[in-house]
């Protein structure tokens, strides 16, 4: 008798045992993964086409990815590298068709030196003149990188159109002579599955003047020029572009005041929603055929 109920006391200690063990196991690794935001699980999981404005800090990088094609549109500063990287092993993308380097600015050009070591880039845009102001050095290691990798460099003409799967990058302007560096940006629109996204690198209000002359800068979404700044998003340029929604690329708690105020008071003016990657972190558009897409954020909005 003896025996018997110190043998029911210990299967009844190793039960809960058992029972602490089991809610131990629950609340370290299911919990926290039932619990996780859940517009970021649905982010990494959609195979449709999408356009991800990657959360670089104080910098540019946008990822399109449409059928089994991605580019790339500029490349953050230096540290953005990795994170880059992060990003393309989250999604699957293994390689990457076209990369654009809208101009020698280390916020524009900075990651990719580090994402070209560690995943295969066969198209490189960039323009090979620099303004005083721009920064030569990294211009010069890239061409180098790339002519050693095999990257095929391709210098942006005006008219010139690429294709990413089903979707299209044309080229608007671009002036190689233009005396500052944010001048020389390239400008293109992306049409993918009938939706109509402008980027502007960081051209300032005298290039979107003569932008604004012309019909073919009217788009569904506008990436804000040179992350929100002043310099840029003219009340012109913003009309004769009419967006229905903007994004300003921009570090969090930014030194510049990025997206400036009176950026933000325009865009309300005109009725544009924004969205910003200080406060929203990476922005995710995915298309459907519908002329619709819908917009996933890292954090809120
Ligand atoms: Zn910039």
């Amino acid at each position: 008798m003896g025996s018997k109920s110190k043998k029911k006391k210990i299967n009844k200690k190793s039960t809960a045992l058992k029972i602490f063990f089991i809610g131990l196991f629950f609340v370290l690794f299911i919990l926290p993964v039932l619990i996780a935001p859940t517009a970021e699980k649905h982010m990494l999981k959609s195979s449709a086409d999408f356009v991800e404005f990657i959360n670089v800090g104080q910098g540019d990088c946008t990822l399109i990815k449409s059928g089994n094609e991605a580019a790339i549109i500029d490349f953050g500063v230096e540290g953005s590298g990795k994170r880059i990287y992060k990003r393309l092993l989250e999604y699957g993308i293994e390689s990457i068709d076209t990369a654009i380097i809208t101009h020698h600015h280390s916020d524009h050009m900075g990651g990719f030196l580090k994402l070209a070591k560690k995943i295969e880039i066969k198209h490189l845009i960039i323009g090979n003149t620099t303004a005083e102001d721009g920064e030569r050095d990294i211009y010069n290691s890239i061409i180098s990188l790339a002519r050693s990798m095999n990257i095929k460099i391709i210098l942006p003409q005006i008219g010139n159109i690429f294709k990413i799967g089903n979707a299209s990058i044309e080229i608007l302007a671009y002036d190689s002579a233009a005396p500052e560096e944010n001048n020389r940006s390239v400008i293109f629109k992306l049409c993918i599955l009938n939706n109509s996204l402008l980027f502007t690198g960081d051209a300032e209000n005298i290039v979107e003047l003569n932008l604004a002359k012309s019909e073919a800068i009217k788009c569904d979404i506008l990436k804000l020029g040179h992350h929100g700044s002043d310099t840029s998003s003219c009340t012109e340029f913003l009309k004769a572009a009419s967006p229905k929604i903007a994004i300003a690329s921009c570090g969090y708690d930014n030194s510049y005041n990025h997206p400036a105020a009176d950026v933000v008071q325009r865009l309300k003016e005109y009725n544009i929603k924004y969205l910003r990657t200080d406060l929203n972190r990476s922005i995710r558009l995915t298309f459907n055929n519908k002329n619709t897409y819908t917009i996933t954020t890292e954090r809120g909005f």
